[in-house]
């Protein structure tokens, strides 16, 4: 046997500690605006009808009535509210709010029904009301909660597919426990639901304490797979923050470097080949001195852009600091890799970025190195490095191929194809 009340009040507590969970994760930085307070608001209002549900079955002259009841359905309101905003389709709160009039004009009713007489009930919220019309508000009241819970699962649905690892997980447990909430209402309404047809008054009481248990601790279940989702969002948005830059969302300079890493140990398995393009702007000092700093870092993100849309598939594009960016092209030979490369400098040539009052033209100049067998990402990059200096040399806005095993240190030898220079106009030849 378990007493019944103590149970709820357990559940109580953990739905107090979602609330604070919740609270909690909504502090992070970047998770200001994912519908955590309103959940954590809605938790704090399901907590509240928890604990004077158990109140009220330990001390059944306590005026409350349907009060619980009430408290439950705003709660759930208020958590479809913070999912509408965690899923980015916030709005609808005066609809959330217009569904919560039947179960305030269910306490109206039993407030005069009653003048707040105290009334000895059990455990059930839904039907804690008494007398046949507020049990029809209350009954009306329970169909709402069944309508919130089928539309967190709504809303909820399309994400799971969307989701991997711990965000799938917690997105299906989320739309099965509210499932199984909307299945344990349907229980507890039903038999009011088969009187009402039949045309019978509603029963002033009912008591089903084992499912409104199980309800209770569904609703701290929904608060758990929400707050799951919330940190899952969370760790992939701080992971992401780590490995891309700031300005230009391509991957940052150590990210970019791992990535290489684990290319060329790919490469060396698999002898296939890579080639690597060292990217850096021309004369970027001089952009920002003209057009100041600020239109500098408009500058860097138009090129990014650029990149990121035109990098060959499977290319992986990061900065490596200032306005030098690197491509790391797997599975892709320095022919393959040079036609990439002089698409992107026709592009940032024929592209420029947009600025008032005048759009900032820019040019870029490209330095190529296909890995060597054995050569590490140190070695390949050193060589990209070198054909880079070599496209300066050549007056920039080109690209330059480094395709010897120089040893660092040795002359440096100017790769610029003839077909790649650009021609006084700025336009690059066409290869034959
Ligand atoms: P070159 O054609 O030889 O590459 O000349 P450059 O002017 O592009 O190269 P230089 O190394 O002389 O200048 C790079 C400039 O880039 C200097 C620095 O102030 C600027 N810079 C570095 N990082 C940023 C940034 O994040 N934003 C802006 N706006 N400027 C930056
Ligand atoms: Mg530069
Ligand atoms: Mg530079």
């Amino acid at each position: 046997m378990f007493q019944s009340q103590v149970v709820v009040l357990i559940a109580g507590l953990f739905a107090l500690q979602m609330a604070v969970v919740c609270a909690v994760l909504r502090r992070s930085p970047g998770m200001g605006r994912s519908g955590l307070s309103s959940w954590a608001a809605g938790d704090l209002i399901v907590t509240l009808a928890v604990v004077l549900l158990a109140a009220h079955t330990m001390r059944p002259d306590l005026p409350l009535e349907a009060v619980p009841e009430l408290l439950l359905t705003g709660g759930l309101s208020m958590m479809v509210y913070g999912m509408r905003h965690f899923v980015g389709r916030p709005g609808r709160g005066l609809v959330l709010l217009a569904l919560n009039v039947p179960g305030l004009a269910a306490r109206g009713a039993a407030a005069i029904d009653h003048g707040f007489a105290p009334v000895a009930h059990g455990v059930s919220m839904l039907h804690a009301a008494s007398g046949p019309a507020v049990a029809s508000l209350t009954l009306a009241a329970s169909v709402v909660q069944i309508l919130l819970l089928l539309e967190l699962v709504r809303i909820t649905v399309p994400r799971v597919p969307a989701k991997r690892g711990t965000g799938r997980l917690a997105a299906l447990s989320l739309v099965l426990v509210a499932l199984a909430c909307t299945v344990l209402i349907g229980m507890l309404i039903a038999p009011s639901v088969v009187m009402l047809a039949d045309g019978r008054h509603l029963p002033a009481v009912t008591s089903h304490d084992g499912i409104v248990v199980l309800l209770v601790f569904g609703m701290v279940g929904l608060s758990v797979s929400f707050a799951l989702m919330a940190h899952d969002r969370l760790r992939r948005m701080l992971e992401r923050r780590a490995r891309h830059d700031d300005l230009t969302d391509v991957l940052s300079r150590g990210a970019f470097w791992e990535e290489l890493e684990l290319a060329c140990k790919k490469a060396e398995r698999t002898r296939q080949p890579l080639t690597v393009a060292f990217i850096d702007l021309d004369h970027f000092k001089a952009i920002n001195d003209l057009y100041g700093h600020l239109a500098g870092d408009s500058v860097l993100r138009h090129f990014a852009g650029l990149l990121r849309r035109n990098a060959p598939p499977g290319s992986v594009a990061g900065r490596l600091g200032g306005e030098e960016f690197a491509v790391v092209m797997p599975a892709t030979t320095m022919e393959a890799g040079r036609a990439a490369s002089l698409r992107l400098n026709t592009l940032v040539r024929a592209t420029p970025c947009p600025s008032e009052p005048d759009p900032i033209s820019y040019t870029v100049s490209i330095g190529m190195a296909e890995r060597h067998p054995g050569e590490n990402a140190d070695a390949v990059m050193r060589r990209a490095d070198r054909a880079l200096y070599d496209a300066k040399l050549m007056g920039r806005n080109c690209v330059s191929s480094h395709d010897s095993g120089d040893v660092p240190g040795m002359p440096r030898r100017p790769r610029v194809r003839e077909d790649e220079r650009p021609s006084p106009d700025g336009a690059v030849k066409p290869r034959p």
